[in-house]
């Protein structure tokens, strides 16, 4: 800032300051060389010249052609120097806003687009919001610029207003699909068990008849039911029972294609659907479960181990039943058929 006396001049971090170029044409007269050449030489100073300012030199169409045209009234050359002393006389000079303010204003603006993105769930509301904001900004910096002559910078703001707007999108979107996920998840498992839980297995059984239906092909469905599990409940409590109810889906999933969906239908009854699996494969699969958990000592939250069993029932589509319930009332009976042959068994 260059103080005189009461002018206050923004110069820049070089010592230029910034000309405020109004007025153009008309702020000034232009007058052929001549004119002041003879007004000179006949040393008659007539009215064009008195009590005024005479600035001589070049004028020309750009900065850059001062050497070649020196003719055309546009424009440059001398007329920087004229312009500087109306701005000086007028004391009408630019002030560059600090690069701080800048700055924070763009902050400022960028935070309000990010709030608006996250916060306002029309895309259409957020972008009319967000055009309106930079539209007054910008309107107030032409304002400030005309009216007091306040160089306000709106190309950095508007790019960083730009930059937070996508963003700020990318981040909600990716915020609301993580968020559909995890609401999935809980809508469609097993607290306890981790397992699907009931509803997302009759969706997917529906599903499966429509595919193999489609398709022609088969697929089957195994129920399990741990034995005599009140008893075990009884005997080493409640807890006791959801770590093996734990174990025994874990051990389950493990033990299954990726592509079998392994669900808790029930208490303590787990259902697995085979896709493309014909009866013999499911049978197969059913006894290595059978085994694999007889053979299993689970452990008890008290470092205590146990050994349970569990009953399984296999059912076939199509061989077994046309619907959902044809398929899981055939499993269900062959169940009953392995509790009541002696349990631990599969059938
Ligand atoms: P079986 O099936 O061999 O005929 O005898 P069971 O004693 O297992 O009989 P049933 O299947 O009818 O009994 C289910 C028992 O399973 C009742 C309940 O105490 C227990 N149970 C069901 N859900 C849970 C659970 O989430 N946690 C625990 N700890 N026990 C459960
Ligand atoms: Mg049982
Ligand atoms: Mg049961």
């Amino acid at each position: 800032m260059l103080n005189i006396g009461t002018r206050r001049i923004y110069l820049d971090k070089d010592g230029s300051a910034i000309l405020n170029w109004y007025g153009g044409m008309g702020t000034y007269k232009q007058i052929p060389f001549y004119n002041l050449v003879m007004a000179v030489d006949s040393n008659k100073i007539d009215d064009t010249f008195k009590n005024k300012i005479v600035y001589f030199g070049t004028t020309a169409s750009s900065l850059f052609d001062i050497k070649t045209t020196p003719v055309s009234k546009i424009y440059p050359g001398v007329e920087i120097q004229t312009t500087y002393v109306n701005n000086f006389i007028d004391n009408n000079f630019i002030t560059k806003i600090d690069k701080k303010i800048t700055f924070s204003v763009g902050i400022i603006l960028a935070l309000i687009t990010g709030l608006i993105v996250i916060s306002v769930s029309s895309s259409g509301l957020v972008s009319l919001m967000c055009i309106s904001i930079y539209t007054i900004f910008i309107i107030l910096a032409y304002f400030g610029m005309k009216y007091f002559n306040l160089w306000i910078e709106i190309v950095y703001p508007l790019i960083f207003g730009i930059i937070t707007f996508i963003s700020a999108f990318i981040i909600k979107y990716i915020i609301k699909s993580k968020d559909f996920d995890q609401q999935y998840k809980l809508a469609t498992t097993d607290g306890l068990t981790e397992l699907y839980n009931h509803r997302y297995f009759q969706e997917q059984i529906r599903m499966q008849i429509d595919q193999t239906r489609r398709y022609g092909n088969e697929f089957s469905l195994i129920i399990l039911d741990i034995d005599f599990f009140k008893q075990f409940n009884d005997t080493f409590g409640h807890q006791a029972g959801d770590a093996v109810l734990k174990q025994v889906s874990q051990m389950l999933r493990a033990n299954v294609r990726s592509s079998d969906i392994v669900c808790r239908y029930g208490g303590e009854e787990i259902s697995i659907i085979l896709p493309n699996t014909n009866k013999q494969t499911a049978y197969t699969t059913a006894e290595k479960i059978c085994n694999l958990i007889a053979n299993k000592k689970f452990k008890l939250n008290n470092n205590k181990e146990s050994n349970v069993t569990v009953s399984l029932g296999v059912s076939t589509f199509p061989t077994d039943g046309d619907s959902a319930s044809d398929i899981i009332d055939m499993a269900d009976k062959r169940l009953y058929q392995s509790k009541h042959n002696g349990r631990n068994q599969v059938n």
